[in-house]
């Protein structure tokens, strides 16, 4: 057993952006069920994708395979969309503007140890005695914006389980990889639902769910001889996680149940790299919101993303030679999600003059953060160093037929990673949990 990794103190952050992400969460929430809803638009923006990559082609077959199940609960309105997202942004220094990383829908994790490190940086401020601290202006304690990132998931899933239409009351499955490491984020996640909402969770595997579960003649989703209301989805954003078909079965499974799916296949396809480039050209989001004022809210945080479908296209041949020129500029990105998967650099230079299957591909505008020093801690071990930071707002959405019963934002994660470094994520090694304190 290791410690999460962790950033000894608060990275100062400036307040009126922090806010303004806050406040875009529950637009982000609503617009991105919207999408998910939107079955048309998600098949034709990721069907030139899938055609080079199988696994956002494998959940397009499980999306086609379970659209009856889906009409017939939309047609009953006992259909429902629980949604726990993440946005993730960086600050870009040369505009002082906070730009969109991306926006998860599946797996949106460090809810827990988000709120734990928030707590932990409150006792270092308030216990100090090091002069280091005590003089920080900095580091004031009345900046440190409270965090309860824990109770609002646990909240959402909880609440999600005890209405549940047809199995009020049912227990929570919570889908794991066999051998997370990452398990006390989400162990209490688990807690606080039993504490606060006295919903029991089951962990279970893919393979596990796809030997063990069944359903009844009203859909209702048993395993193990336990009903069961909520699904939530800690593995199975990667293709790693589907070892053999059974997983695959399992995930039709699911989507054919009554349990409510956090996330459906359809949301997990509307947080894909490649709706998100889609939704940022002209007139797409607008279609979403409710109103052009959500759109332009949501548009300041739009960096500059770009299709490569078409490279026959004037514009893209354009990109594509510009970014083969300034390669420093931008991110490649293909349709993955867990971290380390995005090319940088030389890597990305080489991939675009392949011209190779470029469909499965966007390229990004490259983020250029504010450069920090911080004090990691990793292995018990600490290092001072020049560092950058991503910060990311939850947000929890429930939908329940045609009311939205729950839209928040609902707490918030920073990750500060070694400046020098390209990826950012936590689990996958490159970043520590961190988190803001204002300016
Ligand atoms: P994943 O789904 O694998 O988390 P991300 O889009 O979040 O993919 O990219 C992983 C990491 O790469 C981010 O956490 C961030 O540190 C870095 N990154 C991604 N996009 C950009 C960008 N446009 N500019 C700078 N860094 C980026
Ligand atoms: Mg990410």
């Amino acid at each position: 057993m290791v410690h999460a990794p962790f950033s000894l103190l608060p990275m100062p952050y400036p307040k009126q952006t922090f806010l303004l992400a806050k406040q875009a969460a529950t637009v982000f929430n609503q617009v991105i069920d919207r999408v998910a809803e939107d079955e048309e638009y998600l098949h034709r923006v990721l069907s030139p994708a899938a055609q080079f990559d199988s696994f956002t082609a494998k959940l397009l077959d499980v999306h086609k395979a379970t659209s009856s199940e889906r009409a017939a609960r939309r047609k009953a309105q006992t259909d429902t969309c629980l949604a726990i997202t993440r946005s993730d942004y960086m600050l870009h220094s040369p505009t002082n503007g906070l730009l969109q990383v991306e926006l998860n829908t599946i797996a949106s994790s460090f809810g827990c140890l988000s709120t734990l490190v928030g707590r932990m940086h409150r006792h270092i401020l308030e216990f100090s005695d090091d002069d280091t601290i005590t003089t920080n202006k900095a580091l004031l304690l009345e900046n440190l914006p409270d965090n309860n990132a824990m109770d609002e998931i646990a909240d959402a899933l909880g609440t999600a389980a005890k209405h549940h239409h047809n199995t009020p009351g049912g227990v929570m499955v919570m889908v794991v990889q066999p051998g997370e490491r990452n398990a006390y984020d989400q162990r209490w996640l688990q807690l606080r639902i039993w504490q606060r909402h006295g919903v029991k969770t089951l962990r279970r595997s893919l393979a596990e769910i796809s030997a063990r579960g069944s359903l009844d003649s009203q859909q209702r989703l048993s395993i193990d001889g336990e009903l069961v209301s909520v699904v939530y989805f800690r593995a199975g954003y990667t293709p790693d996680d589907y070892f053999t078909e059974a997983e695959w079965e399992a995930r039709v499974l699911l989507e054919k149940s009554a349990a409510t799916c956090c996330p459906t296949v359809g949301l997990q396809l509307a947080g894909a790299k490649k709706i998100q480039q889609d939704l940022a050209a002209p007139g797409v989001v607008e279609k979403y919101t409710l109103n052009i004022k959500e759109a332009e809210l949501l548009r300041t945080f739009f960096a500059g993303l770009w299709s490569l479908d078409d490279v026959n296209d004037p514009t893209t041949a354009d990109i594509i030679s510009e970014a083969i020129k300034h390669p420093e500029g931008y991110v490649l990105k293909p349709q993955r999600e867990g971290g380390g998967n995005n090319l940088y650099g030389d890597a990305l230079k080489a991939r675009l003059e392949s011209k190779k299957d470029l469909g499965a591909l966007i390229l990004m505008q490259r983020i250029l953060p504010p450069i920090n020093k911080a004090i990691m801690v990793r292995n018990g071990e600490s290092h001072e160093i020049e560092t950058l930071s991503e910060l990311g707002i939850y947000g929890t959405y429930l939908r329940q037929g045609q009311e939205v019963v729950m839209n928040r934002d609902a707490g918030h994660l920073v990750r500060t990673k070694a400046a020098t470094s390209d990826e950012g994520g936590v689990a996958a090694g490159f970043a520590v949990l961190d988190s803001p304190i204002f300016y």
